[in-house]
């Protein structure tokens, strides 16, 4: 904390980044340590790898946001400038895809902040606490230990707020340690209305995005009762059907698992862009999802919430996805 505080206070040109397909945890954390930076009086620019979805986009300066596959050329310029970089929910390099060249390449001090497993050391200074709830608690508790809660306005504790509460499905996994409501309660006495953030992230979908999850639900779904799993995929012509905007399928993976004993969900679908599918598992209890990333989806993640990709026809990927429920069944079928 000594150290991360004397880097707060030293520098001048500071750059957030985070990982690629930011998620509400990216976002919050990114967009709370720069209402605090700012507030402190420095240069910040929060900068991601690219598209983030649009329900985070009501956040205070989300509009300010730089995505590098838009801005090459200005963002590498702001990294050159920058004296700290500030790595968040993000354990290694090639978690910021193209961004991570310039961020590696730059002389700037670098500092990680990060709730996944096995951090990589690219960073001077590593903050790396796998069993808090999110990045954005880990940033609260880092502006409270250096005794900088003052700085941190409303809308900072409404982006730590978003970011907490889309990492733990509000407050319904990884979230069982009691002081995340006592950091609950001080975002509350800052004056944020969390009844209105979970609509602005929950209640904000289009009428197509309503209409994908039941189409989903009644036709594409496999349940493998006898496995305790479940799987969907989706591919570019049914996305394309639904007018899929990135971010619309967020969070859709932990659906099955409203289906009684369901311990494993994985859900698949063809990236938009470049030639991939791009794989996500849930899980509970102690079912390591993270194991079965890692094994069979060129992947890993948390215990209960991983993630892969596969390179594959998406035939070939459900035969992979059957493959790996076949090789866990003993776990899964296990009381
Ligand atoms: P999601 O299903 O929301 O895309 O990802 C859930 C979690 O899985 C992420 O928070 C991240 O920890 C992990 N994850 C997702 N995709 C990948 C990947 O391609 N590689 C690795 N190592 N982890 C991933
Ligand atoms: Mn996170």
């Amino acid at each position: 904390m000594a150290e991360v505080k004397r880097m707060f206070e030293q520098c001048k040109n500071v750059v957030i980044t985070t990982h690629v397909s930011s998620d509400g945890d990216a976002i919050g954390s990114s967009l709370g340590l720069y209402e605090y930076l700012t507030r402190k009086g420095k240069m910040v620019t929060v900068m991601v790898p690219g598209y983030y979805p649009d329900f985070l986009k009501w956040m205070k300066d989300a509009d300010k946001i730089l995505l590098y596959d838009r801005q090459k050329a200005r963002c590498r310029n702001i990294i050159a400038m920058a004296d700290l970089i500030v790595c968040l929910d993000l354990n290694e390099p090639g978690r910021m895809e193209e961004l991570a060249q310039p961020v590696l390449a730059s002389n700037a001090k670098k500092v990680m902040i990060d709730h996944h497993l096995h951090p990589e050391q690219f960073c001077d200074l590593v903050i790396s606490y796998p069993d808090a709830s999110s990045t954005s608690e880990l940033v609260f508790r880092i502006i409270d230990s250096i005794g900088g809660l003052q700085n941190l306005s409303k809308a900072g504790a409404e982006d730590i707020y978003a970011g907490m509460c889309t990492d733990t499905g509000k407050f319904s996994y990884n979230s069982n340690d009691p002081d995340i409501y006592m950091i609950l309660a001080e975002l509350l006495k800052k004056g944020i209305d969390k009844d209105k953030i979970n609509r602005r992230i929950y209640n904000n979908y289009t009428e197509a995005r309503f209409r994908l999850l039941g189409y989903i639900l009644s036709e594409k779904l496999q349940v493998f009762p006898e496995y305790h799993a479940s799987l969907f995929t989706l591919n570019r012509e049914e996305l394309r059907n639904f007018h899929y905007l990135k971010g619309d399928t967020e969070g859709v993976v932990n659906m099955p698992l409203e289906i009684k004993g369901t311990k494993l969900s994985i859900f698949m679908h063809e990236d938009t862009e470049k030639p991939r599918i791009f794989v996500s598992l849930r899980s509970v209890d102690d079912f390591p999802a993270n194991k079965v990333a890692a094994e069979f989806f060129n992947g890993g993640g948390h215990l209960n919430a991983a993630g892969g990709q596969l390179h594959c026809p998406m035939d070939e990927a459900i035969e992979i996805a059957k493959k790996a429920i076949e090789a866990y069944k003993d776990l899964l079928q296990a009381e």
